[in-house]
């Protein structure tokens, strides 16, 4: 039976971008989503290469009814959010070209590019840019969705790098959006998402590629408290030290140590071994440790956290309160000891993971133009929570999600109960059951709305392309 999507775009004479589901290639684009449960095996996956080729696949399926999806690297954890069943996947992953230009100092980078072969790409030219930590992450959505890096201090998220954006708009055009040309939508895309076009080409601004200092310490639970300790004093220092970094996640693995430990990532970007601000951090005891002088590159590989699993992820942040710290190590213990009573004990994972996200942050962002990711109106020093839950089957998924969701409304409720939850949900760790754009707050909900009204009249990003989290409709 005919299909409007796939004639429409045979006739826009893109039949060789189109892989099938009985195409080995279209097996391997379903199989290289980082999350299991992300994969929704699409009618047709279309493979761009060009900005123009992007142009005429959405050109094509703006003039039949059918839904798609955008998908950069593919690392967006839950089902939805960059793939779709019943419509047509539009996926970037052969657009992986990274140049830089050492007079403007911007490194062009496409979105289906992966954060280590970026790195890799630049280190020859002598620079870096505020990408992700994992290096297998994709590019287009960390940088639409915000992007927390290991230089979040010096320069921002990794969004307010982005000198412009080559976007390919509702009606084909591919336009740029910079300070100067299109700052409206310059802005919006700064966490805005896949709500505007499809990003063709990140121009960012680099620095300087100096070695870094860091790398993992994994500590024995019973150092809990002093850890707690280390991440709030870490907080409320690092605006005197923004050249560094500091993670800290409860974690249970049993295929590396069989009880729960707390695994640490502290990094200095400057490639000091002696920041004062990690001396009481080294004084906790380990159990082993990855500290070393190395590149950003190498850092980011040491630590790719394994595809091809099934996923489940809630965030929420909180002010810089170590209570509440304590007492999502607590209750992670027991997700961990219920878990087990579930689940064959070999076959799970769980993190519990906190990053400081100082105001200062935010300032940073305001200084390079400004997101709407809404940072800059959390008055506090916060803490950004993320927790994850990794299983094999869809049946143990569903048993992770019931205990995720209930872990994270504990934790809400007894930071509430303090006064220090913060409602501020990271769009790039949210779960399908949150909603990020509704806690950027309603000025930027607004100019959000405004932006796709002019950009994309007949709201095609909003109802036809689905994947991912929309604007909400309705006045949050
Ligand atoms: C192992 C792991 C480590 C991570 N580490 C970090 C980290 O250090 N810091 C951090 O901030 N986040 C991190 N994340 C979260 C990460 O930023 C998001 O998953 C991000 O969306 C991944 O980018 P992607 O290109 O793979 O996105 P995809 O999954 O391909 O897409 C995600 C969303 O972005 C939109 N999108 C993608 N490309 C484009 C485009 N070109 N134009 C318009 N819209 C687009 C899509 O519509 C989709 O809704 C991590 C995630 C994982 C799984």
């Amino acid at each position: 039976m005919a299909d409007p999507q796939l004639d429409a775009l045979v006739k826009a004479g893109l039949q060789s971008l189109l892989v099938y589901p009985s195409d080995a290639e279209y097996t391997e684009r379903q199989r290289s989503y980082w999350a299991a449960n992300a994969a929704l095996g699409p009618k047709a996956i279309v493979l761009p290469r060009t900005a123009e080729d992007v142009s005429r696949i959405v050109k094509a399926l703006a003039e039949v009814d059918g839904k798609a999806a955008i998908r950069s690297g593919g690392h967006m954890q839950w089902a939805g959010a960059n793939d779709i069943h019943d419509g047509i996947t539009i996926d970037l992953g052969r657009m992986t070209n990274v140049t830089y230009d050492s007079q403007k100092k911007l490194a062009s980078i496409q979105p289906g590019a992966r954060w280590g072969h970026v790195y890799d790409a630049l280190e020859p030219h002598g620079v870096c840019v505020a990408g992700g930590r994992d290096a297998n992450v994709g590019v287009g959505g960390f940088l639409t969705g915000g992007g927390n890096s290991y230089y979040s201090g010096r320069v921002g998220m990794g969004c307010d790098s982005v000198a412009n954006f080559e976007v390919v708009l509702a009606n084909g055009d591919i336009v740029n959006a910079n300070a100067t040309e299109n700052p409206d939508l310059w802005k919006a895309l700064k966490g805005g998402s896949g709500n505007f076009g499809i990003v063709t080409r990140f121009d960012l601004k680099t620095i300087p590629a100096t070695p870094l200092w860091g790398g993992m310490r994994a500590s024995p639970r019973s150092a809990g408290d002093a850890i707690v300790q280390s991440v709030v004093d870490f907080t409320n220092d690092n605006e005197k030290n923004p050249e560094t970094a500091y993670i800290i996640n409860f974690t249970y693995n049993p295929s590396v140590v069989p009880d729960v430990v707390i695994a640490s990532v502290m990094v200095d970007t400057l490639g000091k071994e002696d920041a004062p601000i990690f001396e009481n951090i080294k004084k906790v005891p380990t159990l082993f440790q990855d500290v070393k002088s190395r590149t950003i590159s190498d850092i980011a590989k040491a630590y790719v956290l394994p595809s091809g699993l099934r996923q489940t992820w809630f965030t929420l942040s909180f002010k810089n309160d170590g209570d509440v710290v304590k007492k999502a190590g607590e209750l992670h213990d027991q997700l961990v000891e219920e878990l087990k009573a579930l689940l064959p004990a070999q076959n799970f994972v769980t993190q519990c993971l906190f990053q400081p996200l100082p105001t200062f942050f935010a300032k940073r962002s305001v200084e390079q133009g400004g997101n709407v990711l809404g940072l800059d109106s959390v008055p506090d020093n916060a803490l950004l929570w993320l927790l994850t839950g990794t299983v094999n089957t869809e049946e143990h998924e569903k048993i992770m999600e019931e205990k995720l969701s209930a872990f994270a409304k504990s934790l809400e409720e007894y930071a509430k109960s303090k006064g220090s939850d913060i409602p501020w949900l990271y769009g790039n760790y949210t779960d399908k059951t949150q909603c990020p754009f509704s806690s950027y707050g309603a000025a930027n909900i607004d100019f959000l709305r405004k932006v796709s009204a002019k950009y994309d009249p007949a709201g095609m990003f909003q109802n036809k392309f689905v994947g991912g989290f929309k604007i909400p409709k309705n006045q949050a």
